[in-house]
């Protein structure tokens, strides 16, 4: 891996952070009405939302700095001020304590694999709905893929994502730009000055890039800026038409099959790439699916190779059964497949093998979900259940602990995505106030209407789920808190100075 520090990264953070930032501030006011009281009651709840805050007595898990200890955590000036005891005399006036008794806090949660659908497809979602979804589900960054029309391609496209976070969202949105024009997977980008602008990583997802010359060229010029090529793998020859996984199913349904083997191949074809190029770039699969894949990358890792896997929560919960009955909700792409396959999954997460947990969050509308099998979009919503979702299928079985799923929804994003730099995906005395307050016990059925998102395609409706975020903090804002917490939330008086 490049050395990060040598790259002229820093002020781009800097923008990069500050832009964020500002967008927070600044996301009232685009709602604004003429009326002042309105808009005072605006400004003082915006003053109030970036002021201080005291979390009492949570377990506060930071896997970067090895920290899981009870204490208190005390946040002001959008920074985090103090972590430890004592801080009672120091910080009470005027200060939101919080009762975080039998909660977790961890280090805002981070998301590398987002659609957020704009530009060109917002009856779906736009930045404004995907992030608040983000908020809800207790991320406070997000990685969004450039399948969007027109798709991420230029610096100017990659400024635009940023602009439009700027006015509309609630969390840290990071664009990662396509690895070729227009994602045709034929002509390499304008990379580097992508880089420059901006794009966190590159890939084509929504399409892999199928032309191994192509692909080893895309891999030259990302490994100049220091970022990760994130691919879709899946050779096209081999799905044409698929719309399930190849197996008892979809022969039952009658449906063409997207066998592991095209996976797998991609995969495989780039590990040798990669192996072959002097300085290769840092590889990331997304959304795997199958057992032989994460057979390949434990062996990749082994050999020191840069290569990161990434798992989504539908992929580690549901079996190609879901799509029975011909249920377009758990039509996905790569496909769901068999119990085999979660089980290596699993243990490739619990044996270190896959670092990263995506959710892979694609929204369609009710209507496009509502066509024929064949002919339904493949994807579904996951910002909203993820955590929970991750933490029955990773942590209730046994699989990891709390803290190494923190990990991997925080600091490995984070790295593979250049944000760490950004102090993101930690939790420090100084830093920047991301962090997401959990309920790890909380119990809820998961009604499709009550989620915040735009589109509502998720397989999981009715679920029972245990587990969500209760608060979320974006630079010392409070960009969503749950009804449970007002219970546990007093304002300290303000007192006078004598
Ligand atoms: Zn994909």
């Amino acid at each position: 891996m490049p050395p990060r520090d040598t790259k002229p990264m820093k002020t781009r953070h800097d923008t990069t952070r500050n832009a964020a930032e500002a967008a927070l501030v600044t996301t009232d006011d685009q709602h604004d009405s003429s009326d002042t009281q309105a808009m005072a009651l605006r400004a003082r709840r915006r003053s109030d939302d970036r002021g201080c805050f005291i979390i009492r007595g949570a377990r506060v898990i930071d896997p970067a700095s090895k920290l899981d200890r009870v204490c208190d955590i005390v946040v002001a000036e959008g920074k985090v001020q103090s972590i430890g005891s004592g801080s009672r005399k120091a910080h009470a006036d005027g200060a939101t304590e919080i009762d975080a008794d039998g909660l977790i806090l961890s280090p805002g949660l981070i998301d590398p694999h987002v659609h957020l659908r704009e530009p060109g497809h917002e009856h779906k979602e736009t930045i404004a709905t995907g992030t608040h979804a983000a908020a809800v589900g207790g991320f406070t960054s997000v990685c969004c893929m450039p399948n969007t029309s027109p798709a991420i391609d230029t610096p100017e496209l990659v400024r635009f994502i940023y602009d439009r976070a700027n006015l509309s969202a609630r969390c840290r949105v990071f664009p990662v730009a396509a690895g070729t024009k227009g994602r045709e997977g034929k002509e390499i980008a304008e990379i580097l000055l992508m880089h420059r602008a901006g794009a966190v990583a590159f890939s084509d997802d929504g399409d892999c890039i199928a032309s191994a010359g192509v692909m080893s060229r895309v891999f030259a010029a990302v490994a100049q800026t220091g970022s990760a090529f994130m691919q879709h793998c899946q050779e096209p020859t081999l799905t044409q038409g698929a719309s399930m996984h190849a197996g008892t199913v979809s022969a039952r349904l009658g449906l063409s099959g997207w066998p592991r083997m095209a996976e797998e191949i991609i995969i495989e074809r780039d590990v040798r790439l990669l192996r072959h190029l002097r300085s290769p770039c840092r590889y990331h699969a997304q959304h795997l699916s199958s057992s032989g894949s994460v057979d390949i990358i434990r062996l990749a890792r082994k050999d020191g190779l840069p290569v990161t896997g990434e798992v989504t929560p539908h992929h580690l919960l549901l079996t190609h059964d879901a799509c029975d009955h011909y249920n377009t909700l758990a039509k996905v792409n790569p496909p769901l497949r068999e119990k085999s396959d979660i089980t290596a999954l699993i243990k490739g997460v619990a044996d270190g093998t896959i670092t990263i947990l995506g959710t892979d969050h694609a929204p369609h509308s009710a209507e496009e979900k509502s066509l024929p099998f064949e002919d339904a979009p493949m994807g579904l919503v996951g910002l909203e259940t993820a955590l929970p979702l991750f933490a029955e299928s990773l942590v209730a079985s046994g699989a990891i602990s709390w803290p190494r799923l923190i990990a991997l929804m925080t600091i490995e994003p984070a790295r593979l995505c250049g944000l760490d730099a950004l102090g993101l995906g930690s939790i420090k005395k100084g830093q920047t106030a991301d962090l997401t307050l959990i309920d790890p016990k909380a119990k809820w059925t998961l009604d499709p209407a009550a989620m915040v998102g735009k589109s509502k395609n998720t397989p999981f409706a009715g679920r029972r789920l245990t587990g969500r975020a209760v608060a979320t903090f974006v630079g010392g804002v409070l960009t969503h808190q749950d009804d449970a917490l007002i219970d546990r939330t007093t304002e300290s008086a303000s007192h006078s100075m004598p």
